[in-house]
């Protein structure tokens, strides 16, 4: 009994992160219809998985195209994939089949690579572009002033459709530090949408301890993994 508080269930973080969610979206005057929850699947059991789906969830992430390949073997194409990780350009073509969102294209030979995929598989795949906001080295992304080239030329292939920009907050515990990332890809989205006429709906930002932030920001998907899984041991 005394692992019930360590190991709580799926359902009730999942509830917990509705309500923060729902509290955060409020605080900034928006609807919590307005954010998408994209629950972190990377090192968690697909029959983990599965539970949080039957708890609700509709969208997960996750990190590494070949664990994705063998939970989706389990789990099926009835909840939508969004690949989190960084991609290279050898696994576009798993990646287009396995996947909806790619959230993290942050070059234009990575593009092409997707784009070309796609058409084979005959998929209109959704891609937001990733963007090193904080300017940390270690962090992957395109720099904030070549992202308007990267969406423009994205935008221009075959098999792909641009819907947004996604960045990774500082690493920090005080998710206050993240702010500023976060405004600033919330400003390059309007930007964007001012400048090539692109709809752009999804800003993908914010995670379990930094989402509030990210939606005072304007963030319209959230991604979670350990509010809503626990602590993963890797
Ligand atoms: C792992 C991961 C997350 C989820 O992180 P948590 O802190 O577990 O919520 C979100 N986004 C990316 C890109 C990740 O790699």
């Amino acid at each position: 009994m005394a692992d019930d508080k360590q190991y709580s269930s799926i359902a009730d973080n999942l509830a917990r992160v509705r309500e923060r969610i729902a509290r955060a979206a409020e605080r900034a005057g928006r609807r919590p219809e307005q954010i998408r929850l994209v629950a972190v699947t990377k090192t968690v059991p697909a029959a983990r998985v599965k539970e949080a789906l039957a708890a609700g969830v509709t969208d997960i992430g996750e990190n590494y195209v070949q664990e994705a390949a063998a939970k989706h073997a389990e789990i099926g194409a009835a909840v939508t994939w969004h690949f989190i990780g960084h991609l290279q350009r050898n696994k576009a073509g798993q990646a287009a089949r396995l996947f909806d969102i790619i959230h993290t294209v942050d070059s234009v030979r990575l593009a092409e690579a997707l784009s070309r995929r796609a058409q084979q598989l005959d998929r209109r795949l959704e891609v937001l572009i990733q963007v090193n906001t904080s300017g940390e080295a270690t962090k992957a992304g395109v720099p904030p002033d070549e992202a308007a080239a990267l969406v423009e030329k994205t935008a221009a292939l075959d098999g792909l459709a641009v819907t947004g920009l996604m960045t990774i907050g500082r690493l920090q515990p005080d998710p206050e530090l993240a702010r500023p990332e976060f405004r600033l890809l919330a400003a390059l989205a309007e930007r964007l949408r001012r400048d090539t006429g692109l709809d752009l709906p999804w800003l993908s930002m914010g995670m379990s301890h930094d989402f509030e932030v990210a939606i005072d920001e304007g963030a319209t998907i959230v991604r979670v993994g350990t509010a809503i899984f626990g602590p993963r041991r890797n």
